[in-house]
């Protein structure tokens, strides 16, 4: 039996790869490749020993998706596939919708008609919206969100729990990820983001290539310890191993569960900064900007629910985290080959 990764190829999904094969779990890739080069699939091949299979497939795609269910034996699905930008998402609307909600519905679809029920979905601390004080439990509400992006995370999530209620016969497993950043410590796995990036960490690896001649810092006048936004960052081989965690509890128990995946701890945008030039040895020149549309102040996890039910606490700081960023970028300054 084997766990069907949507989106494997991608940032989060490929670092997850080579961890459920670590734990000796077998898995089938679906991606369409658009946020993605092929060549992150003989990357993770390159650091596992053990051959799995992918499948070029458009979530959307009903026929091919039933093709892959008839073909493989899929136990449970892990779904990372989807579109991420938050600034595109305000722009192209209707492709969010599409892409995200419509897909996942296809996906559902498809599962329930293979006898199917299994699933880990891929959510954000986006859903928690603005109003939320930090250090976030997944017990407040969700729903106040600023853009399409999150809008189709938290419908997802709604549609998820409908269908738990409708059926207690799933397994769900709603993942709400923090800040991931850093890369696999061999240095050939990492965030490859295509254009200019929207989101700090792949924005200072690039300026330390000097692809980028400096950072633009989002606002230095929050009611923070320096002013800049606080984030709780987690290392992405962390992140990948709650998945390993999670996957196991749908495996094991019935239900609709929901973790936050974070560390628990919050830092500001200097002190990444800060961090990332001790870590690398270069020096990150910065300018202060307005604050960005839609940013909190602070936002962190309380990660305790997903330790006491799950098993699983990040463990890696950001020290490493930067380390392993870096790693990856100074050694893959154009990202994945073509
Ligand atoms: P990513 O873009 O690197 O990975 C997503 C993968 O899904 C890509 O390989 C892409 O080609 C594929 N994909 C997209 N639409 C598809 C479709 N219709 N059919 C098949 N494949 C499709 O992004 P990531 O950072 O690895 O994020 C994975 C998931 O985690 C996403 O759902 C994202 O919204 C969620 N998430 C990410 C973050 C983050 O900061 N990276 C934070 C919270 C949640
Ligand atoms: N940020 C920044 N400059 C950038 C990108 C991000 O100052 O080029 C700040 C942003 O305002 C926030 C933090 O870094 O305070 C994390 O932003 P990111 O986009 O990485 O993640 P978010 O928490 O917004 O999902």
């Amino acid at each position: 039996m084997a766990v069907l990764v949507t989106g494997g190829a991608g940032y989060i999904g490929s670092h997850t790869c080579v961890e459920l094969i670590n734990a000796g779990i077998d898995i089938v890739i679906v991606d369409n490749f658009y946020n993605c080069k092929k060549s992150s699939i003989d990357r993770i091949r390159a650091l596992v020993d053990r051959d799995f299979k992918y499948y070029e497939c458009d979530i959307r795609d009903k026929e091919g998706m039933d093709k892959i269910f008839k073909a493989e034996k899929i136990d449970s699905v892990i779904h990372f596939a989807g579109l991420k930008a938050v600034g595109e998402s305000v722009e192209k609307p209707l492709e969010y919708f599409d892409n995200n909600v419509n897909g996942t519905l296809v996906l559902l679809d498809v599962m329930r008609a293979n006898g199917c029920k299994k699933i880990v979905f891929s959510s954000s601390a986006t859903v928690y919206g603005m109003n939320n004080i930090s250090p976030l439990t997944e017990d407040m509400p969700v729903g106040g969100v600023t853009n399409p992006y999150g809008r189709t995370k938290y419908m997802i999530e709604c549609i998820l729990q409908d269908l738990y209620t409708s059926d207690n016969s799933w397994s769900i497993c709603l993942l709400r990820y923090f800040n991931p950043i850093g890369a696999h410590k061999s240095g050939t796995m990492g965030e490859d983001p295509n254009g200019i990036p929207n989101n700090l960490m792949p924005f200072i690896t690039q300026v330390a290539i000097g692809k980028r001649d400096h950072l633009n810092v989002f606002g230095n006048d929050y009611a923070t310890h320096d002013g800049t936004g606080i984030r709780d960052y987690i290392h992405v081989v962390d992140l990948a191993l709650g998945h390993v965690k999670a996957v196991q509890k749908v495996e094991k128990d019935e239900g609709c569960f929901i973790y936050n995946l974070g560390t628990g701890k919050g830092y500001s945008v200097l002190d990444v900064v800060n961090a990332f030039e001790k870590a690398s040895g270069v020096t990150i020149p910065f300018e202060i900007q307005p604050r960005r549309a839609g940013d909190i102040a602070i936002c962190y996890s309380d990660p305790a629910k997903a330790l006491r039910e799950l098993g699983w606490k990040a463990e890696r700081g950001l020290e490493e985290m930067c380390e392993d960023s870096w790693r990856w970028q100074s050694q893959n300054p154009n990202g994945y080959p073509d």
